[in-house]
């Protein structure tokens, strides 16, 4: 590919490779004459410069670092379709191996050499639509053949899912029967999601590593429980489990959890190979028990890009980067490396969570045994709340995201920091210093003394918010760019907004 009109001297002079510096960024409609390369290149890296460093991205799962050989397989894939199967076998025959190793990784009844059923997706949420699918046919199919109404299909979830299972409810039509969590319970109660199944329950889904607090739900229980009602009733109301999290965790570091095949009622189970699968960002997984467990009449057979292929993805094309990513990591890594990793980040962990104890200012949310997630609240959210730590951590470089537990524990609010396979001790380190930092700042701002004094904030003669007419240490001042204004309050161009005692958005630090 190139341009055929090629540009004048002129336009490799420095006045082309300054020029976008005055250019103002195309943003509605196509620019009508086209641009060097380089300039393109430079207006477009300027601008990313704004978004955050990813691997400072505390909130995400999803893979931030690669090795070099492996983005160099990535590089050099760029160019192929993966669609295209009959051209390139060998990348087809690399994810089938990777779709055979994931389903033994979870314990797939599979004999010596038998090939797993599964495919290679864009991510859990492709998965899941699949899975979803795979089962609300099923359902209708068995509801056809005894001759009872097929039109209201619903599935059992904790209120804690994943958006994507909302997605799937309102895409494909199908109920979305959530069972409640509660305060200090955040996950799927086995007891009450087999309580709500019936007679149109489509699969109960299960979340190893719920996203909220990475606290794994108790499949084994819910197999049970869920036997023993399929027993009473003469249904056969199966389970998914969506380890989109928890799938490359579980098995490393805690073989003898059963969550997964091993459990008879766990038809299919989803995992992100671009979370603990550890490539980047475009890849997912979806592997069922075995071939009766996926609908024949969801497979498309086309062969109109060489001999018969089968397909059940919802896209099309797609690069097989990530396919050739995820087969280098299996092969690189192997499980004692992918062991060593889950260890580190488990580890690293736990180094977190006893820094924040330490503080005397969090309860922590999450669970020692489950995915590398710490998620933590303030025990004392009179004076500030979980938003304004994460604030105060945006101004080290951190984001740590603060949200709400889902509905009927809203009132929690938390933090939540994921440990992936790049966090190092020294991070944990700065992150752990930057959160007695922002403590101490919020500390300075919101004092306990004025609170209880008059409810918001007392302004002393000299006139900054600390309630004991002390200047707070310059420091804590500095450090957030807070002005002393000659009658002393800390503002930026805002102030304290003393209705409440926060600051207002214009004294906010950046
Ligand atoms: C991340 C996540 C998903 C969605 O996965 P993507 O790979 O981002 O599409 C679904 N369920 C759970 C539990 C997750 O953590």
């Amino acid at each position: 590919m190139g341009l055929s009109k090629t540009f004048s001297e002129s336009d490799v002079s420095l006045h082309s490779t300054t020029s976008y510096i005055l250019t103002s960024p195309a943003k509605y409609k196509m620019p009508e004459n086209s641009m060097p390369e380089d300039m393109a290149f430079q207006m477009i890296d300027d601008e990313l410069r704004l978004d955050a460093d990813p691997r400072l991205n505390l909130a995400s799962f999803v893979t931030t670092s690669m090795e070099e050989k492996a983005k160099r397989l990535i590089m050099e894939s760029l160019d192929k379709n993966y669609v295209d199967m009959d051209e390139y076998p060998a990348t087809t025959d690399l994810q089938n191996r990777c779709v055979n190793m994931i389903a033994h990784l979870f314990n797939a009844p599979l004999k010596d050499g038998e090939a797993a059923t599964g495919t290679g997706t864009v991510g859990s949420s492709e998965a899941i639509m699949l899975a979803g699918l795979a089962f609300k046919r099923k359902w209708q199919n068995k509801m056809k053949a005894i001759g009872k109404p097929y039109d209201k299909p619903n599935i059992v979830t904790g209120a804690n899912v994943q958006v994507c299972w909302e997605k799937f409810a309102r895409y494909f039509e199908v109920e979305l029967k959530e069972v409640k969590v509660r305060e200090d319970y955040y996950v799927m109660d086995p007891v009450k999601a087999v309580e709500m199944v019936d007679e149109n329950t489509i699969c109960v889904a299960a979340i190893l590593g719920s996203t909220y607090n990475g606290e794994f739900e108790d499949v084994k229980l819910l197999n049970d429980l869920l036997m023993e009602k399929n027993k009473q009733t003469g249904w056969d109301t199966p389970i998914h489990v969506d380890a989109a999290s928890g799938g490359f965790i579980a098995p490393f570091l805690y073989p003898d959890l059963e969550w997964d095949f091993r459990l008879p009622l766990v038809k299919s189970i989803n995992a992100s190979g671009h979370k603990y699968g550890l490539v980047y960002a475009g890849i997912g997984w979806i592997v069922w028990r075995s071939k009766q467990d996926l609908p024949e009449d969801l497979i498309f057979h086309i062969n109109y890009l060489g001999a018969d292929q089968p397909t059940f993805t919802l896209n099309f094309s797609k690069g097989s980067s990530q396919v050739l990513a995820q087969y280098y990591q299996l092969i690189r890594l192997g499980f004692e490396g992918y062991h060593e990793i889950m260890e580190n980040c488990h580890y690293l962990a736990m180094v977190v969570k006893e820094g924040l104890e330490k503080t005397g200012q969090f309860k922590i949310l999450s669970k020692d045994i489950g995915v590398p997630v710490v998620a933590f609240s303030l025990k004392d959210r009179s004076r500030y709340d979980e938003f304004k730590v994460s604030e105060g951590l945006r101004r080290h470089q951190f984001i740590v995201p603060a949200y709400h537990m889902p509905a009927d524990a809203k009132h929690v609010a938390l933090l939540r920091v994921v440990i992936r396979g790049d966090f190092s001790r020294t991070r944990a380190e700065y992150l752990l210093s930057s959160i007695n930092a922002v403590l101490k700042e919020l500390d300075e701002l919101h004092p306990v003394a004025a609170i209880q004094e008059n409810g918001h904030h007392k302004l002393s003669l000299n006139g900054v918010a600390n309630g004991n007419g002390e200047l707070p240490p310059a420091a804590a001042v500095e450090n957030c760019h807070h002005k002393v204004s000659a009658n002393g309050a800390a503002y930026g161009n805002g102030g304290t907004d003393t209705e409440n005692g926060q600051m207002t958005d214009g004294a906010k630090c950046y």
